[in-house]
């Protein structure tokens, strides 16, 4: 619990469950974690008028790829932006710290660090509008050298796609060790990794295991 981001209860269970066995697993979890006084004074409670996240159906990885901004006061009290950018099938996150959020940059980043390895989605979507993804996919295709991609935006009403994991990763910073706190974009992709590699509430698998049909080595 304390090494993999302070996550919740039922995330925890399961990350133990892979690896470990005894009697009385589940209540013990469950007492650790109610009790761990850092998640007790760092964590925000889950909204109670939370919209349901499932409206939107997918049936693939890759299908629809959502993206978004997050932010938080990084070293030197200079705030650093996050690129969040998730696969709605699989759920798989990942977030890269960003010099800025213009077309451009945004463009930069998710090439070099999501497309270029994933390839193209069949949908995109980010609560940014359809004006900027538009914006967004010329940039795309002149950054990758094509003429035409069959990416297309996408605007279901009421995403909550990207919005789950920006909690859960503001959870697992906020619960970081004071030390480690200021430090928190270099933890940026370990912490990615956790989310990750733990069940996902949703669809009862992790992410990386829809993504990859494997678990990394534990
Ligand atoms: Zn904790």
């Amino acid at each position: 619990h304390d090494d993999a981001g302070h996550q919740g209860i039922p995330r925890t269970l399961h990350l133990a469950r892979q690896r470990f066995f005894w009697v009385g697993l589940e209540r013990d979890i469950s007492d650790y974690v109610h009790t761990c006084s850092r998640c007790v004074v760092a964590k925000t409670a889950e909204p109670a008028d939370r919209a349901p996240l499932e409206s939107i159906r997918t049936s693939a990885p890759l299908e629809l790829v959502c993206f978004d901004f997050w932010s938080a006061e990084g070293n030197k009290k200079k705030n650093v932006d996050v690129l969040v950018v998730t696969d709605h099938f699989t759920k798989l996150a990942h977030a890269f710290p960003c010099t800025g959020q213009t077309f451009h940059q945004v463009a930069k980043k998710l090439w070099d660090k999501f497309l270029s390895i994933y390839g193209f989605p069949q949908r995109i979507h980010s609560d940014r509008g359809a004006y900027f993804e538009s914006k967004l996919l010329k940039d795309l295709q002149v950054i990758a050298g094509i003429e035409k991609s069959h990416t297309t935006p996408y605007h279901p009403s009421g995403s909550g796609c990207v919005e789950r994991f920006n909690r859960t990763l503001d959870n697992m910073l906020r619960t970081l060790p004071p030390l480690a706190k200021h430090k928190w974009p270099q933890m940026l992709y370990t912490l990615t990794f956790v989310y990750n590699c733990t069940i996902h509430e949703t669809t009862g698998f992790a992410p990386f295991y829809l993504m990859f049909g494997r678990l990394p080595p534990a």
